[in-house]
């Protein structure tokens, strides 16, 4: 593919992820925000305690709040356990003699919470999935990354977490499937490429979240798979919006651009070859 032809791709749905962005929050966003927030934020110690006991876990919680969530724990399972703290509250006269409330942590306790796969119910709410099948672009994408002297694995991510991106490796999260894994891949790329060590502290993660997303959604479109509202989603999740697009505009072009014909070029060099 040639770089007009690339770039045009690339500025088609550049334009529809504006339009998208603009019509705001989607229904499906509504329901998933709604939903996150309900579930606690585990400190880090716990995360470990998860990931050591259970380590394919997604999303877990406590018994009653799955139940809030319409969904059951299978009988049988057996919970993960962490550590809650034990909080106290107390009345202390202070200096001037007024009454006051102190509270503080006085220890742990343990207590049980399930993960995602332990349960059934109704369905969570998801941001809409990517659809399609990526083919040979899965591995061409793979060998750009490599190319680029990034390192490349694919590993169990705790809680959710699809890829990470670090000073030259990319971690994917197992068991994606190729649309998905060809989306979140594209996504992480355009953070080794775009956000090094100079642009990250000039940058907030509204416009890195931004950006990454953005190229992954016009490589993805641009290239026949079928990513609905999950970009627009994505980026209003991170607060991004038209003008944070707009803004990068220049920038996540280029970028998208770059993916594609390093893309689409690859393969004609195989037909040719072939
Ligand atoms: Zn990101």
């Amino acid at each position: 593919m040639n770089e007009d032809r690339a770039k045009k791709l690339a500025d088609d749905a550049l334009a529809e992820l504006k339009a998208q962005l603009e019509a705001g929050h989607s229904e499906t966003l509504l329901k998933f925000i709604e939903c996150v927030s309900r579930f606690h934020h585990y400190s880090w110690r716990n995360c470990m305690l998860i990931a050591l006991q259970n380590p394919g876990a997604t999303q877990v919680a406590g018994f009653r709040k799955w139940l809030e969530l319409k969904r059951y724990v299978r009988k049988g399972e057996k919970g993960i356990a962490i550590l809650a703290p034990l909080t106290y509250r107390r009345k202390v006269e202070s200096d001037d003699g007024s009454e006051q409330t102190e509270s503080g942590v006085r220890g742990f306790r343990i207590v049980h919470v399930f993960d995602l796969l332990q349960t059934e119910g109704e369905e969570l709410p998801a941001l809409a999935p990517i659809k399609g099948d990526p083919g040979d672009l899965l591995e061409g994408l793979e060998s750009l990354v490599r190319e680029s002297a990034i390192e490349l694995r694919y590993e169990v991510l705790p809680l959710g977490t699809k890829g990470v991106s670090e000073k030259g490796s990319i971690v994917i999260a197992e068991g994606l499937d190729a649309a998905e894994r060809f989306a979140v891949l594209t996504h992480e790329l355009a953070h080794e490429w775009l956000h090094g060590a100079d642009r990250r502290q000039e940058t907030t993660m509204t416009v890195r979240e931004t950006e990454a997303e953005a190229v992954a959604y016009a490589v993805c479109s641009a290239l026949g798979l079928d990513c609905s509202t999950h970009s627009s989603d994505y980026i209003q999740l991170y607060q991004g919006d038209t003008e944070v697009l707009s803004q990068s505009l220049a920038l996540i072009q280029q970028t998208a651009t770059r993916v594609i014909r390093a893309l689409t070029s690859a393969k004609q060099d195989e037909e040719v070859a072939a």
